[in-house]
């Protein structure tokens, strides 16, 4: 919907709402609305008419019935992460549920409850306290609901499966305002729903998790090479992750390195392949494990240690800060053929950016133990996704690393398997199909009837019902 067709917003109504709202309203003349309406990626500048702040399930529900009434169209956001900005609008109404921060841990019964303003790194620290988790992404400052939503992929997921795979139940406030809950007892089909199909079928104010035990002490970290090293590296690399148990799960970065004082000063900017590790079992078993990898040629550097798992999964956080701006290209892709490795390196060494990147990320082991139309999440059977990622600080320079996100995306796409819904941007209903595969596609479109007849939520990785 383009923003000349988003209906005005009466000011009135907006007063009225206020007299029983329990959190915060947010309009264009307060002084807290430029902060409110920003967002992770720093290229999206959007302008809704109203950002509601929710306090609690209340005010989501009140919410929705008021941008129902006044036929507002509706972002929903909870982390702010979205690559495309899906959780911001040009006019309409905003629902965001960032402060909903509630975390119950149940030590005893290996559950965990988390509201639906919880970011994943917030998770991480009250399940740690217990040597527990829920395996997530890799940035602590995700939000632990879109991802979810989405599938989440991490450093656990071989060894104990996406995001999705943990949920016991969710919450959800529907398209009509009412309060559902959804589990494999009640509401199953909307339960498969929400494990993979976004934010198509309503909101989500709560998840319930089982935790695993990790840690808290994990042997993880990066280990550095030149990337003109990268074509050797990786043919060795996709030999040895065939034999690695499950509880290893890595991820291949190319970029250049960040000039932060972490790491040393004659590194710094240089052009390098980094395989990022976690080793979520015994540390004296990750050192046999790691041996081969750790010895192959001459790493620049070898970050791959014991470590809290809270500390690893900070790590990758100054790559990927709040407002800088972000284009991304993702695919999955079934193995590393030497086509893709040289592609990739090829195109790895063209980096202008200090902060561009682009990541692989090895899937199997208990992603792929489930079956596919276990949950509607799609492409379980992926040997890897890959999230190309131009970056730069501002606008300065940004239009060059998009070019090059598409030039590499575009290079690889003979070898392109199907995507992650959550790595996607604006790209169209074909690709949201692919997602998903034609099967399951045409599951959630009947599931978004039931639940979603008018589309009211629209702006996601959108299942128009018909
Ligand atoms: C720095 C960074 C690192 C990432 N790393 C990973 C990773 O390791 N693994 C991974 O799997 N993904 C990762 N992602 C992708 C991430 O899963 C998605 O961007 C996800 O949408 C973020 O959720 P959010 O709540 O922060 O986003 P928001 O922008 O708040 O929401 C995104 C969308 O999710 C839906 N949504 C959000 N909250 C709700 C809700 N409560 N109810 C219903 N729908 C809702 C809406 O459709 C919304 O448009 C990463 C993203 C970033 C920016």
């Amino acid at each position: 919907m383009s923003a000349a067709s988003v209906v005005e917003l009466d000011s009135r109504a907006v007063d009225e709402l206020a007299t029983s709202f329990g959190g915060t309203l947010v309009r264009p003349n307060d002084p807290m609305y430029d902060d409110q309406r920003r967002i992770w990626n720093g290229s999206i500048d959007r302008r809704p008419a109203l950002i509601a702040c929710c306090a609690g399930v209340a005010d989501v529900i009140s919410a929705v019935r008021f941008a129902r009434e006044h036929e507002q169209l509706v972002a929903v956001r909870s982390g702010r992460h979205s690559y495309p900005g899906l959780g911001v609008c040009d006019g309409g109404m905003v629902i965001d549920l960032g402060q909903m921060k509630g975390i119950r841990v149940d030590p005893e019964a290996h559950t965990a409850s988390a509201q639906a303003g919880v970011l994943i790194g917030e998770l991480d620290r009250e399940a740690q306290a217990f040597g527990l988790a829920v395996p997530a992404g890799i940035v602590t400052h995700t939000g632990l609901a879109g991802l979810t939503l989405g599938g989440g992929i991490g450093w656990l997921e071989r060894k104990h499966g996406l995001t999705i795979d943990q949920l016991l139940s969710v919450d959800v406030v529907t398209a009509a305002g009412e309060f559902v809950t959804a589990s494999a007892e009640e509401n199953a089909e909307l339960f498969w729903g929400v494990r993979g199909g976004g934010g198509n079928f309503g909101i989500v104010t709560q998840f319930e998790f089982r935790l695993n035990p990790v840690g808290p002490t994990v042997v993880a970290g990066p280990i550095v090479w030149a990337m003109e090293d990268s074509p050797k590296l990786l043919r060795f690399y996709r030999e040895w992750i065939k034999q690695v148990p499950d509880e290893l799960t890595t991820i291949v970065t190319h970029r250049r390195v960040l000039p932060v004082p972490t790491i040393p000063k004659e590194l710094h900017g240089k052009h390098v392949v980094v395989v990022g590790t976690c080793y979520a079992g015994p540390v004296d078993e990750a050192e046999t494990v790691m041996k081969p990898l750790r010895e192959f040629g001459s790493p620049l550097l070898d970050g791959c240690a014991p470590m809290s798992f809270v500390k690893h999964q900070s790590l990758l956080d100054p790559s990927f800060p709040h407002t800088w701006w972000y284009y991304i290209r993702s695919c999955n892709l079934a193995e590393l053929t030497d086509d893709v490795i040289d592609i990739a390196v090829d195109h790895g060494l063209e980096i202008a950016s200090p902060t561009t990147v682009f990541s692989i990320y090895q899937l199997g082991g208990a992603v792929a133990r489930v079956g596919e139309d276990e949950t509607a999440f799609g492409g379980r059977d992926a040997g890897h996704t890959m999230n190309v990622i131009g970056i730069t600080t501002t606008s300065e320079g940004f239009e060059q690393e998009r070019e090059w996100a598409r030039g590499l995306w575009t290079s690889l796409q003979p070898h392109h398997q199907n995507v992650y819904v959550n790595f996607l941007m604006e790209e169209g209903e074909e690709r949201i199909r692919q997602a998903y595969g034609a099967a399951k596609y045409d599951r959630l479109k009947a599931l978004k009837r039931k639940y979603d007849r008018d589309n009211f939520f629209r702006l996601n990785q959108n299942i128009p019902p018909d």
